[in-house]
């Protein structure tokens, strides 16, 4: 079966207004192959204007975070049902920043993507290892621990909803790109461990890999088979980069 593709920027606490516009515009007029879908995720504040300037249906908004709460005495954070107002489709969660500096444990991480699927949001679910955990051959371990709390939550089934990203800490924003043979290995260890629970989820789960992908580096690992497509974190702030990256499908 052929699986969506998609290519998710993760603007991080970067761009502006200006850009915001600029990447709608620069976007908007491109085919993308048939079931490939681009996702923005900008800094919250951006998100009503990337989602009043796109025209191209095949281009959605994402957020970077959710709480896992409702709403209340949560100051500075964002709520799923405000991102329903918004319209706003997918959410990033689980990324290696906010499990590191904003102590999201993958215990949080699950109650995240439930309340996000809850929501009607669609999960961008982010798992990874550091350079310390694959160098002691801990990769797989560490991640079916960010794994099996999730699966726990939602159940096999509600995958169907939910993309995978794996990230190995060690390429994000360091320029060392994970070999095309370690990422494809990953990749395939993560869709065998879904398909441990549920074989016919884990051939529809798009997963994508995150680190350091850039215009040069994507097409070989695009063109691996369990690599459905990418989330770009620098690289996508830059319009005609990001262009081609979302062409390489
Ligand atoms: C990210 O932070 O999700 C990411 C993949 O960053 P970069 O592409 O800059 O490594």
């Amino acid at each position: 079966m052929s699986r969506q593709t998609i290519v998710a920027a993760n603007w991080k606490m970067n761009g502006s207004l200006e850009l915001a516009t600029q990447m709608c515009n620069g976007l908007n007029d491109e085919n993308f192959k048939d079931n490939h879908q681009v996702i923005i995720c900008p800094p919250a504040p951006y998100l009503s204007t990337i989602q009043a300037n796109l025209k191209n249906s095949q281009i959605a908004c994402g957020a970077q975070n959710i709480n896992e709460n409702e709403k209340g005495a949560y100051t500075g954070e964002i709520s799923a049902l405000m991102l329903n107002d918004l319209q706003v489709q997918y959410v990033i969660l689980g990324h290696s920043e906010r499990r590191a500096m904003f102590a999201d444990s993958s215990e949080i991480v699950a109650e995240k993507v439930a309340y996000a699927l809850a929501s009607g949001l669609k999960p961008i679910l982010c798992i990874g290892e550091t350079e310390e955990e694959r160098e002691s051959g801990e990769t797989e371990l560490r991640l079916s621990y960010q794994l099996a709390p999730v699966i726990a939550k939602i159940g096999i089934e509600s995958f169907k909803n939910v993309v995978v990203a794996y990230e190995p800490v060690w390429a994000i924003g360091t320029g060392k790109t994970a070999s095309t043979k370690i990422a494809q290995e990953t990749h395939e260890f993560i869709r065998g461990y879904l398909a441990g629970f549920d074989a016919d989820v884990a051939q529809q789960v798009p997963l994508l890999y995150g680190g350091s992908v850039n215009a040069t580096n994507c097409k070989e690992l695009f063109a691996q088979a369990d690599i459905d497509g990418g989330l770009i974190g620098g690289a996508s702030l830059k319009i005609e980069e990001f262009k081609k990256i979302c062409l390489a499908v």
